[in-house]
């Protein structure tokens, strides 16, 4: 059955479609062959994203998922294994790809509700050298982490015990200006220590696709040759390479506006009885809906042209983004509230 036409669309911020300004600008986009290097667009997009993270290269990929298993690829050889919170991106959600592809071991360790990692359990999960054991290479932390900013001392706390331990550190930056947003710092800031990061173009920025993987001259080299292999080399690239200049210019500074409508979001939905509202930090709302609630609202919100994302248990997610502005929040308040007054 095809639902109602979708107006209001809070799921993911993947969801933006181009702006027509930006795609003026990936039509007016220079362009070509970039896998022989000759697509001065994508050049000048892998250079700028990498000065701005204060890292040496850039490599401009298809997608996060491809990016953060070219990385893995590059810091990790067959047998060695990456240490990761169970929940974490490039464990759970790309389809076992490092494992399957890679021939990489993930060992997922648990996630504390503050989205962190604790030490002790990094330490302890690092193998001893030992025929047994897949050999520990590598640390992945996320950030933002479900819509969590990660705590700064934690982060340099992860870093540091990397670097004792001779491990390499890979920061899955999918929403990274998300969180320098949120904390009011650079991107550069939060990317200190790690030796790869990679960050979506297609997420809040509202690009229609591409991720960024910086690291250091030979880190990079090794990811592009994954890259192809994968699959990711990619001809007259320019094209999206603008969109992402496009989006680094116009886009980066209105995601304080994502992040204040995600807070009135919340507001407004905490007000309402039968829901329990999580403080966002990010662009993320999460909700768990009581009983009553959780059956029926998903239909109702569709029949007025609002989708949110909605998991088993009542757990719903809203993100906000740059095709829903604060007339579209107040009309899902208003939505929520009316459905909830009809379940009393
Ligand atoms: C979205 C996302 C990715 C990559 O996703 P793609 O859909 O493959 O671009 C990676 N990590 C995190 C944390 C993400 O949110």
């Amino acid at each position: 059955m095809q639902s109602k036409t979708i107006r209001f669309d809070f799921r993911s911020d993947t969801v933006t479609r181009p702006t027509p300004q930006m795609r003026s600008a990936m039509a007016a986009a220079e362009v070509g062959d970039d896998v022989l290097g000759d697509d001065p667009t994508v050049k000048t997009l892998e250079a700028r994203v990498a000065a701005r993270f204060g890292k040496e290269a850039g490599l401009l990929l298809p997608t996060g998922t491809m990016a953060n298993l070219a990385a893995i690829m590059s810091h990790c050889q067959r047998g060695e294994e990456f240490l990761c919170g169970t929940e974490a991106h490039a464990y759970l959600w790309e389809a076992g790809g490092a494992a399957v592809l890679g021939s990489v071991q993930p060992q997922p360790l648990p996630v504390r509700p503050d989205g962190t990692i604790s030490i002790d359990d990094l330490r302890a999960a690092v193998k001893a050298d030992d025929p047994h054991f897949a050999i520990t290479r590598l640390v992945t932390i996320e950030n933002t982490f479900v819509g969590r900013i990660l705590r700064q001392d934690y982060v340099d706390e992860v870093v540091g015990f990397a670097r004792d331990r001779k491990l390499a550190t890979h920061l899955d930056g999918a929403r990274i200006f998300n969180a320098a947003t949120g904390l009011g710092v650079s991107v550069a800031s939060l990317a200190e220590g790690f030796d790869s990061v990679s960050v979506c173009l297609s997420k809040g920025l509202g690009a229609p696709l591409g991720s960024i993987l910086v690291g250091d001259v030979a880190l990079i080299a090794r990811a592009r040759r994954w890259r192809k292999m994968l699959g990711g080399g990619m001809r007259q690239a320019g094209i999206f390479a603008a969109a992402g200049l496009y989006a680094l210019d116009h886009h980066v500074d209105r995601l304080i506006d994502d992040h204040a409508n995600a807070r009135a979001l919340a507001q407004g939905l905490s007000g309402i009885k039968g829901l329990t509202v999580t403080p966002p930090q990010s662009n993320m709302v999460f909700v768990t809906l009581a009983l009553e609630l959780a059956n029926g609202l998903s239909e109702a919100l569709r029949d007025r042209g609002i989708a949110a994302s909605f998991w088993p248990g009542g757990r719903m997610r809203w993100v906000t983004h740059l095709d829903v502005d604060s007339a579209a929040v107040d009309e899902a308040i208003g939505a929520v509230r009316e459905f909830a007054e009809t379940r009393r």
